[in-house]
């Protein structure tokens, strides 16, 4: 789970990350599944912006992270590249 990986010893992360709440299967969907639930309550969320940018920094190359889905992560890293 992502709040895990973020910051472990801040317990905020835990009632701030709303996929904390929503479980892990929207967040990391079977190949060629929807990710627009998991975008959505990204759009929600609080920590979007540092989520986002933890996912670019560690490159996280699998599922949801800050509201973007792998490719646009990816296109984003070009894009800066
Ligand atoms: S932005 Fe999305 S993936 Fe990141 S902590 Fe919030 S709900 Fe989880």
């Amino acid at each position: 789970m992502h709040i895990d990986t973020i910051a472990p010893a801040d317990p905020t992360w835990q009632t701030q990350a709303l996929c904390a709440q929503t479980g892990a299967d929207f967040f990391f969907p079977e190949p060629g599944s929807s990710v627009r639930e998991a975008k959505r309550i990204c759009g929600m969320c609080e920590l979007r912006p540092a989520c986002l940018d933890y996912a670019l920094r560690n490159d996280e190359r699998f599922g949801v992270w800050g509201g973007l889905s792998e490719k646009e992560r990816l296109a984003l890293r070009r894009a800066n590249a």
